[in-house]
């Protein structure tokens, strides 16, 4: 894009680049090709000369996602956990994690694993709490703290910024799993991180019909170069349509994340008056505990997510999912579809989150539609 100042809303809406050099399409092209032909020096005329290291049409997306993080690069993948768990790959062997305790299973259950493979040492801090933050990490053994703001499925907000402090003080560096943010409530790099990650099947495509994760550097690091390697080695870049499917998602990555936003807080201040429910977790909520640094920090918008406690047991929120009409009971989220998910079903009788807890991605559906189904549901409990 030509003119550097322009805003965030407009990168996005135009893809980095509306129109393209070669040809002049206003989309961008879809390359697929796995492989390029050398030319007359025997050298190639693109970076890539096989689609295992690297790809025009991921590439556009890759440098549109540097530009919406503000970061050095970025590197997407075959799926969030591709990108997750090449992170870690590269904490040295025996070195210390800080963790913390409440975030996406999966991210907690492959950092338990490799503790008890002896890969590295772990310790999990309570969510939000940077005291806790503080004990955890130690000077000289940390390598790397791992934080999920808001976090799933509490939605609690961790200061970035006095994370990054802390993280730094010590040496590690600070990975942050921005996915709820969605690149639009947010840029944690600008607050202090060192890589930000996203589960790009969330928000950023926005359609559910992607599966992708992305990682971007605050700046170039050995370690950065690494991360490249090992997602040529292991052999899990984005496909190029994913790439392309994920850029025409993100076109309109601003108003959809704005309009569920707004629907959210709709939704969230009907329910927090609600008989029927016991609690709504939404960090927009004055009542929520973090929603003071949800205000500091999520100047974009408190996004979609949110959880509801219903007044009642296990059974009781699963089957509010399958009275839903309206809203889909499906797992997932950022989609532009609202989806309700009892979360203990998930994620199985050993996870701490609460019997009765419901959680919603609100998506850009007319709100009153979502509040009449959620109302018939409770009703019908
Ligand atoms: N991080 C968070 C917060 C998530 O919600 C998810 C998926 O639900 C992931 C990471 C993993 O991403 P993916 O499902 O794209 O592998």
């Amino acid at each position: 894009m030509s003119n550097e100042k322009v805003r965030p809303e407009t990168i996005a809406a135009h893809a980095l680049r509306a129109v393209d050099p070669a040809t002049g399409a206003v989309v961008p092209p879809l390359y697929l090709s796995t492989t390029h032909a050398r030319d007359e020096r025997y050298g190639f005329k693109v970076p890539h000369d096989y689609l295992r290291s690297g790809n025009l049409t991921t590439q556009q997306a890759e440098e549109l996602l540097t530009a919406l993080e503000k970061g050095h690069g970025a590197l997407l993948f075959a799926s969030g956990m591709a990108a997750i768990t090449t992170l870690f790959e590269t904490v040295p062997q025996g070195a210390h994690v800080a963790a913390q305790d409440s975030m996406y299973y999966n991210t907690r259950e492959w950092l338990q694993r490799l503790e008890k493979k002896g890969r590295i040492t772990l310790s999990l801090f309570k969510a939000g709490d940077l005291e806790a933050m503080k004990d955890a990490v130690k000077g000289g053994k940390t390598d790397l703290v791992w934080i999920e703001t808001p976090s799933n499925p509490n939605w609690i907000v961790t200061d970035i910024s006095q994370s990054a402090s802390i993280a730094h003080a010590v040496g590690a560096k600070l990975a942050v799993d921005a996915t709820m943010l969605g690149a639009v409530a947010a840029q944690p790099l600008s607050l202090g991180a060192d890589f930000v990650f996203h589960s790009v099947t969330k928000y950023l495509n926005g359609h559910s019909d992607v599966l992708g994760g992305a990682l971007v550097a605050a700046g170039p690091s050995p370690r950065w170069d690494e991360v490249r390697y090992l997602r040529t080695k292991i052999g899990h870049p984005m496909a190029p349509f994913d790439a392309w499917l994920l850029m025409r998602g993100i076109r309109t990555l601003f108003v959809r994340y704005r309009q569920a936003s707004v629907n959210a807080m709709s939704i969230a201040k009907h329910l927090s008056k609600h008989p029927k429910i016991e609690r709504v977790l939404y960090p927009g909520l004055a009542e929520h505990p973090a929603h003071a640094v949800a205000k500091r920090e999520m100047t974009g918008g408190f996004g979609g997510m949110m959880s509801v406690l219903i007044k009642g047991d296990f059974a009781s929120a699963q089957r509010f999912c399958t009275l839903l009409r309206t809203l889909i009971p499906a797992t997932s989220l950022g989609g532009v579809e609202t989806l309700a998910e009892h979360r203990k079903t998930v994620e199985g009788p050993s996870s701490p989150v609460a019997d009765n807890l419901v959680r919603l991605s609100i998506g850009i559906e007319h709100v009153d539609d979502l509040i009449a189904d959620i109302e018939q549901a409770l009703n019908r409990i």
